[in-house]
Parts: structure tokens; sequence; C-alpha cells
């Protein structure tokens, strides 16, 4: 039952090895493992009774022996520009959402990857909701199967932007970023992590092998202004975040992008320009992306009316910079909207 802790296994979880071990154990041919691997992956079916090339036994036997749970969708709402915002009862409880944009040829899925977040980010409505609990690395996953299966939406892109902050749920990430590319065989170039900046979370990415994009919430350069809008920056020095990305592009001869929200007369100016110029200098290769914010009910920040001059500042400090325009701010599923509010 969903919403439910049950003791049997996850079905999401389990590997083709361990399938073909199941099977070995059922006393079935080892063949149905790749059947069942083929309903599961390949064609969206995850209710064993559905399962029709399966003898009527063994789907019984699935049936009893796993847990097929799925995300439930709750609510979902449309932008005018397409995005659409879905509202999720996870499998083990707790309320997420995940955000579909259309963007061109291009289909984005972001996800959660917490129930909430424990960073209270200020100009975020997912801080305001702190911690309920980790995801699994199965619900996050899960999030992307559903859009495509269930609502049948394209996917071409998955970025680990939505509620939480992935670098600290650092298991669950891993898994699922294996779950979107052995089990729905996305490449993982086509994968983004995005994190307020957790060094140790960082340097522990760059040794992973899969080609995955790193985005890092930056947001101002100045120490004292970038802790007033992140409140773990006071704990965390700058610089510490900023040799964990000069370890992540050597080990990977990889840039980061970093994401810079402008906030009008708070990190707009041209001493924000310099100190960002200063930031990105050699050996961190990073580009910068601006985007523009979408204002959050009950909080003061507004949106910087100067994006294109900052954006022509950092282009004359030599930075490469580019602007993300909001996408799907109508029904509070732009970056930092999300907070479970239904519109
Ligand atoms: S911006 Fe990200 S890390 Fe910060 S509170 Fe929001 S969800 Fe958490």
């Amino acid at each position: 039952m969903v919403g439910v802790e049950t003791a049997k296994p996850v079905l999401w979880e389990l590997s083709p090895g361990d399938w073909e071990k199941w099977m070995h154990q059922m006393e079935e041919p080892s063949y149905r493992a790749q059947q069942v691997w083929q309903w599961l992956w390949h064609r969206g079916v995850a209710s064993p009774q559905l399962m029709t090339d399966l003898p009527v036994s063994l789907r019984r036997k699935l049936e009893e022996s796993f847990d097929h749970s799925e995300p439930t969708l709750l609510h979902m709402s449309e932008s005018r520009d397409g995005t659409r915002k879905l509202l999720w009862l996870m499998p083990k409880g707790g309320q997420v959402e995940t955000v579909w944009i259309p963007h061109s040829q291009r289909y984005t899925v972001c996800v959660s990857s917490q129930v909430g977040c424990s960073l209270n980010c200020r100009f975020c409505a997912t801080g305001q909701l702190g911690l309920e609990r980790q995801l699994t690395g199965y619900e996050i996953f899960l999030q992307v199967y559903a859009v495509k299966y269930r609502l049948g939406l394209p996917v071409t892109h998955v970025v680990f932007m939505g509620m939480g902050e992935p670098l600290l749920n650092y298991t669950s990430l891993i898994e699922a970023i294996e779950g979107l590319t052995t089990r729905l065989g996305m490449s993982a170039r086509r994968l983004t992590v995005s994190t307020v900046g957790i060094p140790k979370g960082i340097r522990r990415l760059a040794d992973r092998k899969e080609p995955f994009e790193l985005a890092f919430s930056l947001h101002s350069a100045i120490p004292h202004k970038r802790q007033m809008l992140i409140p773990l920056a006071a704990h965390i020095p700058l610089e510490e975040i900023r040799e964990a990305l000069v370890t992540y592009c050597q080990k990977r001869m990889e840039w980061v992008t970093l994401e810079y929200v402008l906030l009008k007369g708070v990190n707009d100016g041209r001493e924000d320009a310099q100190a960002l110029r200063r930031f990105v200098a050699p050996p961190l290769r990073a580009k910068v992306n601006l985007i523009e914010y979408n204002p959050v009910p009950g909080l003061s920040f507004e949106p910087s009316p100067r994006m294109e001059a900052f954006r022509e500042e950092l282009l004359r400090e030599g930075l490469i910079a580019t602007i993300r325009r909001s996408r799907g701010a109508d029904i509070s599923a732009g970056c930092g909207q999300l907070a479970r509010h239904i519109r």
C-alpha cells in the first residue's frame, strides 16, 4: 500500500544479478529475469499482474514477494509556458515536488532529493519547510520514471535541483544516478547535480567516473553577503568550497557551473561582479549562470532589473556568463519556489 512502510524488498532496487538469483531460488528459468527487467525498465510496467507473458504462478509470487509502490500524484499544475509542477506522495511517506520543463527539444525533470531541506537559504521557499526526511535513491529516480511512464512525458535531461540538498543525501544521490543511467538508460552527461556547497560531497563526486555535470549555487562571491543569503555559509568558508571545486575540475577535466540568482540591490552591483571575477580565477574552470529570481510570498527579495547589465559586466571581466530565464513562475515551479503550495 502506498505510503506505508513494508518489510518486503523493494522491486526497484533489484539489479539484473539479483533478479537472476531470485528466479533461481524460485526454480524459474533464468530468462524470466530478463523478462521482468524488460517490463519494469523498458515498458514501464511495475505491477506483476500486468506482466502478461509471465506465468500466473510467477506473477503471484512476484506480487507476494516485492513492494512495488510508486509515487502517488496528488496534484499537477501547468504553467503558461508548458512547465508542469507535480506534487507526489512518496512510497515511504512525505510529499515532494518535481518539475517538468519543456524547452525547444529539451525536456528536463527537476527532481527532489529530500523531503524539505535543512539549510534554510533565505530566498528559498523549500528552506522554510525544514527537513522532514531523506529520500531513498529509488524515490529520487522514480520521480523521473513516473514522469516518463505514468504521465507519458518525454525526458531528455535531469537536474537535482528540486527540494533538498543532494550532497547531504549522498548515498541516495549516487543510487539515483545509477538508477537513471543503468535502468532508465539515460546518459550521465544529461544529469546535473546542484549543490549549495558541501566540500566533502564535491570531493567525493570528483572521484566518480560518471560524466554528470556539477552546478554550485554561489549567489555571492562576497563572504558576508553569501552568509546573509545562505546560513550554512557561516560554517563553511567560501575558500574551502572553491578548493573542492578546483579538485573537481582538475580530477575530472571539466568545468563547473556557478548558479547566481540575481537579487535587486543585494548581489547585482559592480563590486559583486568583480568578486565573481576573482572567484573564477584559474585553476577554477567555471561558467556563470545568472538566474532570474522568482519572488516567494513572505520574503522581501526582489528580482534584479540589472540582469543584462550585470551579464555585460561579467563578460567585460572575461567570464562566460549566460542568463537563465525563469520557467513555471506562475505556478510557483521556478527555482527556489518549491514549497508544496498548490496553484
Ligand atoms: S536553495 Fe536548495 S539548499 Fe537552499 S534551502 Fe532551498 S532547497 Fe535547500
